[in-house]
């Protein structure tokens, strides 16, 4: 071994472990081993599950048409020592010291990739017939309420609403969807370019119901605050999620408004030697100028290649990634690169009526984000003009035959 490579071997903690085995976790871990960490990996989590991947429950292994979606890798292989059924109850920064039911697990570095946990409505907790989407559990609860085609009330227009209600038409339940907000999507995309969804809710058969305020869900039936009762035979509860974070209370590990562990640009907690990633943290975001937290697969994919590479290497790796997401619904593909809060212009790429268009969103003549429905070829070409931040032309942009890739300046 060369002077170089032991003093580095030196300087290479030891012990790494990983909080959370969702996408976000298992990531660290692999990446960690990819990029050539010779220490100890290990991966705890609160499921019992073999880790799993979540975009398919909301799709394939609702539906039945997948058993599971247990990530595809050989972890004792790879060397990572897992532990399951685990949960994880506080962490003591000072002492390098994670503490769990059955003992203290000591580390030299902590990854925190907990995720996030739906958010529940108020009073439903003991209502039975009320169902989440989150883990694997939740969805195979839901899967014979599908087969017995119950009448379904969702609550929440919003991405996995969205998904939930297609996957119900589908199984051919009867679907209301339930939203406060004029329109679905309403935390995500600005009113324009979410209206020509709200169409597809009742092409697909579903009702969508908005302004609709929940007042109470009782056994059988959920009911409004204008008195309107909707029957419902199971009601599935999608209102967004918020950082799984609560067992960093009094660690001193600094957390934001939406209780998400505050990384910095290299994914570093506010106490030393701490990582966090994935749905569970934010960071700021030297691209778009503000601090993003991110609950998307491709971020969880993306942020721990980061993490691996500070824990391993002498050169700061600095986390800015443009965003990335997809959403399967209503019998369409829907992709969103970017991030649009500070754009200064939009502008549409084929008829929103229509079964495929884009929107894009540019600043100062960039892109800076772009949503596509059944455009796939918009989104990957956009996505790289995004990176790039190469100047478009506007009029040549709006073209929707004409390849984004061609609508530069
Ligand atoms: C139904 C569904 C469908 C989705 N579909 C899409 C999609 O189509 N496209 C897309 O871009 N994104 C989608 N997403 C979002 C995407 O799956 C998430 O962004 C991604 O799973 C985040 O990964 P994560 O590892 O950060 O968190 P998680 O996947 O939430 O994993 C965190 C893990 O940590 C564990 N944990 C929490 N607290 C503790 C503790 N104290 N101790 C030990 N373990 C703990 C949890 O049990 C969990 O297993 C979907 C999400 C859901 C729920």
């Amino acid at each position: 071994m060369s002077e170089q490579t032991q003093e580095r071997e030196a300087a290479t903690p030891r012990r790494v472990v990983v909080v959370g085995a969702g996408m976000a976790g298992v990531q660290t871990a692999v990446a960690l081993r990819e990029q050539g960490f010779t220490g100890t990996v290990t991966l705890i989590g609160a499921e019992p599950h073999q880790p799993y991947d979540r975009p398919p429950l909301s799709k394939a292994v609702l539906l039945g048409k997948a058993e599971g979606s247990a990530f595809d890798v050989d972890f004792a292989s790879l060397g990572i020592e897992l532990r399951l059924g685990r949960e994880v109850l506080g962490v003591r920064p000072g002492d390098h010291e994670l503490d769990t039911a059955r003992g203290t697990v000591p580390y030299d570095v902590l990854v925190i990739a907990t995720g996030a946990e739906p958010v529940r409505l108020p009073g439903t907790e003991d209502v039975p017939g009320v169902h989440l989407l989150r883990t694997l559990d939740d969805a195979e609860r839901l899967r014979p309420v599908l087969a017995r085609q119950h009448d379904i009330v969702v609550v929440g227009a919003g991405w996995i609403g969205a998904e939930f209600a297609t996957a119900a038409r589908e199984a051919g339940c009867a679907v209301t969807v339930v939203e406060a907000a004029d329109r679905p999507l309403a935390g995500a995309l600005p009113a324009e370019v979410a209206a020509p969804m709200a169409a597809w809710y009742a092409d697909s058969g579903a009702v969508l119901r908005t302004h609709a305020r929940v007042a109470h869900v009782e056994p059988g039936a959920v009911v409004l605050d204008d008195g309107t009762r909707l029957p419902a035979g199971a009601v599935v509860v999608g209102v967004g999620a918020r950082p799984a974070t609560a067992w960093l209370a009094g660690s001193g590990i600094a957390l934001g408004d939406h209780g998400e562990v505050l990384a910095d640009e290299r994914l570093r907690a506010s106490v030393p030697d701490v990582y966090a990633v994935g749905d569970c943290a934010s960071f700021p975001s030297g691209r778009y100028g503000e601090r993003l937290l991110v609950h998307h697969w491709d971020n969880a994919l993306q942020g721990p290649r980061t993490v691996a590479a500070n824990i391993i290497g002498e050169t700061p790796a600095v986390y800015d990634p443009v965003p990335y997401f997809w959403s399967e619904q209503f019998g369409r593909f829907v992709q969103y690169a970017g991030h649009h809060t500070s754009a200064d212009t939009r502008l549409w790429r084929g008829d929103p009526s229509g079964p495929a268009w884009t929107v894009c969103w540019l600043r100062e003549g960039r892109l800076t984000a772009l949503l596509a429905v059944g455009r796939p070829r918009d989104l990957a070409q956009g996505r790289r003009l995004i990176e790039a931040g190469t100047p478009m032309d506007a009029e040549l942009l709006t073209d929707p035959a004409r390849p984004l890739k061609a609508a530069t300046a």
